[in-house]
């Protein structure tokens, strides 16, 4: 049988060695820097054949988060399948955002649009305990997994299978949040790294990245409370055509925030309702 440090030498020949011990952690259900005072420890032959495996698709490319089925966000480990869109740390901003506009303690309905793992919805549900979350997705398979994830950790979300608002029952929202696909097809980086490995549709509308965010823009009016606000995740370079359309369609107090790295991520406004 192989000891831990045999393994880990053997697999840090085509992966990093931290990529390597969190895998071999997750394989034997143990944190990662539990290993650096167990390397002589001797590991079975089916978790040894376990972790050989899930190195050799690591170094074909698959993401780490499909490969350990966990993915932390906003404090919180999610788990993810490749039937949803990886939580990414930049997406966290959409939550601070929204807490911002909620107000600490504050009771809100919320609408998640096209939920995936459900990583806005359900942190926006802990976040914010006395408010009512909605989370819709086109994808059953998606909603399963956000499903597990409340359950999993602890929160009552309303799920709807619905492409956008088609599926909803009539309602009013005081805050609609949104990460829709916007990369424009033939983005080069649809075909490297985690990109290759995550459902299409959860990344690209096939046309030029802006599809779903017009479609959302142009149909949440109806949806918007008065004074609520629609806040959207958006590509690193769509910040002035993502502004320039809320503005055409009739938004008011349109804001922009920059993500850590000071690239412009978020956009949100509300509606001026005619009255
Ligand atoms: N932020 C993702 C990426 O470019 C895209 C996510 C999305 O399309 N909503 O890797």
């Amino acid at each position: 049988m192989p000891s831990v440090a045999e393994l880990l030498a053997e697999a840090r020949q085509s992966l990093p060695a931290a990529e390597a011990r969190l895998l071999l952690g997750h394989v034997l259900d143990c944190p990662a820097v539990w290993l650096a005072s167990h390397s002589d420890d001797t590991v079975a032959a089916e978790r040894a054949a376990e972790f050989s495996a899930l190195a050799g698709r690591r170094a074909a490319g698959e993401p780490m988060a499909y490969l350990t089925g966990k993915r932390e966000f906003y404090g919180r480990k999610f788990t993810v399948t490749p039937a949803v869109l990886i939580p990414r740390p930049e997406t966290e901003l959409l939550v601070d955002i929204a807490l911002q506009k909620v107000g600490a303690g504050g009771t809100a309905n919320i609408l998640d649009l096209g939920t995936g793992s459900g990583c806005l919805a359900v942190s926006l549900a802990l976040e914010l305990p006395a408010s009512r979350v909605t989370a819709v997705d086109v994808s059953p398979a998606a909603l399963a997994v956000a499903r597990g994830n409340a359950e999993q950790l602890g929160t009552r979300i309303d799920f709807v299978t619905s492409d956008w608002f088609a599926g909803l029952p009539a309602q009013l929202f005081d805050l609609i949040v949104a990460n829709p696909p916007y990369v424009a097809a033939g983005d080069p980086h649809l075909s490297s790294g985690d990109l290759r490995f995550e459902p299409a549709g959860a990344l690209t509308d096939h046309a030029d990245g802006l599809a779903a965010i017009h479609r959302i823009v142009a149909e949440a009016p109806s949806w918007l409370a008065e004074g609520g606000w629609l806040l959207l995740e958006h590509g690193y370079d769509q910040a002035a055509v993502v502004w320039q359309l809320l503005v055409e369609s009739g938004y008011i107090a349109v804001e922009q925030w920059p993500d850590l790295a000071g690239i412009v991520r978020v956009s949100g406004g509300h509606h001026a309702k005619a009255c």
